[in-house]
């Protein structure tokens, strides 16, 4: 059996071009362009490049970017003043703070001070919160699970009753995606680095999604004869036989898994452009909400 590849850059184009309409539309009735302020802190270079991809996608489909950049070495007070700043400047409807944060500050605090309606990223407490609570609507989901999401729904996954196994409790990917899958009304397993036998919980899974960080570590033997499977990893592993000398392999071995699998996302061209697709349909929401609020 060959899986279906599930084609996550086909699919971010379509939501990226249904976005570049919109807005298109909104400045035809003369209402402002959506804005997205980023907020990058420090030289990670990993961040610096992520960055960069959103300004690109929020050009593209006419966004109005705005880029801030402050020092490894600013205080906690500082970044606050500045998310203060940008949740009154009525140019900006999203914010995204551009995360891991450097070493000792507190990435709760800062996130806590976000305002709920320009949390585009969805990490806000009450974002997070309601996700969790049954019968509550966060205003944004954290991006990449919802991508996944879309994802899920292009495959033709059955959510409902299925058995969803993820791989990975990170507060960006894991836990989010679990919440979603729970509110989808699968049967939800989340393994983590404690847990002791991966592969018994894993075979279990209709639907499996990895996102540990570890290359290639789930293998055809590992995966349930039909299930659709999500690779969210991203690693670099050495290639000397690449201009680059290196290439970019997901957490599962695509091409013996992609062979048991109903359908797979691979890597690259599969999880990573429907995370800034998705920023940019959630920065449109949120001038939308403005639009309501003012
Ligand atoms: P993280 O490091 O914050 O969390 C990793 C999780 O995996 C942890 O919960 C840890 O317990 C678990 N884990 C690690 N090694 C394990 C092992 N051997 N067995 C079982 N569990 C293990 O990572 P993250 O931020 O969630 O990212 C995970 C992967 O997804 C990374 O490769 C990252 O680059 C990628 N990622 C991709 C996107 C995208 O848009 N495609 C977005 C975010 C993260």
């Amino acid at each position: 059996m060959s899986s279906m590849i599930i084609d996550g850059k086909k699919f971010a184009e379509e939501i990226r071009s249904e976005v570049k309409i919109a807005v298109e539309k909104r400045i035809n009735k003369g209402l402002q362009a959506p804005g997205l302020a980023t907020v990058l802190i420090g030289d990670n270079a990993a961040s610096k490049v992520y960055v960069r991809a959103k300004h690109r996608a929020c050009e593209e489909v006419g966004i109005k970017s705005l880029a801030y950049k402050l020092p490894a070495s600013a205080s906690q007070t500082e970044i606050e003043t500045l998310v203060a700043k940008l949740n009154n400047n009525p140019e900006v409807n999203g914010i995204l703070i551009q995360l891991p944060l450097p070493a000792g500050l507190n990435e709760e605090k800062v996130l806590g001070t976000l305002s709920v309606e320009k949390d585009v990223d969805g990490f806000h407490p009450i974002n997070i919160g309601r996700l969790a609570q049954k019968g509550r609507e966060s205003i944004f989901i954290p991006c990449t699970p919802a991508g996944i999401m879309v994802l899920l729904e292009k495959a033709g996954a059955k959510l409902d009753g299925a058995k969803a196994v993820i791989l990975g409790r990170s507060n960006i990917v894991g836990m989010p995606i679990a919440l979603l899958l729970l509110k989808a009304n699968a049967t939800v397993t989340i393994c983590h680095s404690h847990t002791p036998d991966l592969a018994s919980e894993t075979r279990q899974a209709d639907v499996l999604i990895a996102a540990i960080g570890q290359p290639e570590l789930v293998r055809a033997d590992w995966v349930k004869p039909g299930a659709v499977v999500i690779d969210v990893g991203i690693n670099h592993v050495d290639d000397p036989s690449t201009k680059r000398g290196y290439r970019l392999v997901g957490d599962v071995a695509f091409e013996e898994v992609s062979q048991v699998a109903k359908a797979i996302t691979p890597v690259p061209g599969g999880v990573g452009p429907m995370t800034i697709a998705m920023l940019m349909r959630s920065t449109l929401h949120a001038a939308r909400l403005a639009d309501k609020l003012h």
